[in-house]
């Protein structure tokens, strides 16, 4: 078998860093950019293309058939998976948390399935142990054409992907603001970053220590302890724990959103970048970041069901 990663896979030419127009920006002097990584595919949310990229290539290296992933019932990376592999005709297996669900149990499957995803519905308690070394083993056993690709494609080969995403920033940016899940993203970030850059990361996740986490994933995709201690003084933490945690929002949130894209004309998702605009925004009433030039980060999410999506964007 032949296979091919073609360059329309791995583009990222639709992403662009835009300025962004705010009256409280021109009264705290700030000026912000964002990184508009949402626009690089209607499906893939922009920083999961970005993890996919070396995954992808790795798996082009491999002798495997296919590739096989993990999610849950809403995931991002799930149909990002699911939508490249059908553009290149990977045949393709997601391992879905929920025993329970069915490919038509909401929008996110239903997507993922009508582009060629076979998904396998997991036991949560099994679900768990998707990092286990001795389960992974087991599941190349059981899957031996399948090239495995970890949750939310967090491994090296994410990071070194979500790098790229700072690879053209202006050196006098002094700070970039992202969204945080498994931490690959702001990851990257953070080792593309220069020395004098801070990145500001705002946890999806409820009660998340960001720190461990990193220190985690770091150790996981092979670097020295002696980089991430080093790096992690250009690391801070905001979090927005009032909208209620993980994938909970409040109308409060919406009414940023839809403000924020009336301003603006960027849509923001509830999960994931409208909290981490909304973090930013406080810091710069605060005066956090006075006669500085920020970048956010837009890693996109704007999946799932149109009807929500319509509700967030019709003024
Ligand atoms: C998955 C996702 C994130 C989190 O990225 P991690 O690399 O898992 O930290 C942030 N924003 C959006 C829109 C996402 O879909």
């Amino acid at each position: 078998m032949t296979k091919k990663v073609s360059l329309r896979m791995l583009s990222v030419e639709n992403a662009r860093l835009e300025k962004i127009e705010h009256p409280l920006f021109d009264e705290k002097n700030v000026q912000v950019f964002v990184q508009r990584d949402d626009l690089i595919h209607p499906l893939v949310s922009g920083n999961k293309w970005r993890k996919l990229k070396y995954n992808l290539l790795a798996w082009k290296n491999s002798k495997k058939e296919g590739v096989l992933t993990f999610g849950g019932a809403y995931s991002n990376h799930l149909l990002a998976t699911a939508a490249a592999c059908q553009l290149e005709n990977i045949p393709c297996i997601g391992m879905v948390r929920g025993e329970e669900l069915n490919p038509q149990s909401n929008a996110t499957l239903a997507q993922c399935s009508a582009l060629g995803m076979r998904l396998i519905f997991m036991d949560r308690m099994t679900y768990q142990m998707r990092e286990d070394k001795q389960f992974i083993e087991e599941l190349s056993y059981e899957y031996p054409n399948y090239y495995i690709i970890p949750e939310g494609g967090a491994n090296y080969y994410g990071m070194i992907g979500c790098q790229e995403i700072v690879k053209d920033f202006p050196s006098d940016i002094q700070a970039v603001f992202v969204a945080q899940g498994t931490t690959t993203t702001s990851s990257g970030i953070l080792l593309g970053l220069s020395e004098q850059q801070s990145l500001f990361v705002v946890p999806a996740l409820k009660g998340f220590d960001v720190a461990a986490e990193m220190e985690h994933r770091w150790r996981y995709a092979g670097f020295p302890d002696e980089l991430w201690e080093e790096k992690q003084i250009q690391l801070q933490i905001k979090t927005v724990d009032q909208f209620g945690g993980y994938g909970k929002w409040n109308e409060e949130l919406i009414q940023f959103i839809k403000v924020f894209y009336q301003l603006t004309k960027i849509p923001l998702d509830v999960v994931y970048t409208g909290k981490a605009m909304y973090a930013l925004m406080e810091e710069i009433k605060r005066d956090r970041f006075n006669h500085q030039q920020v970048v956010f980060v837009h890693t996109g999410g704007l999946q799932g069901n149109p009807e929500e999506l319509k509700y967030l964007f019709t003024i």
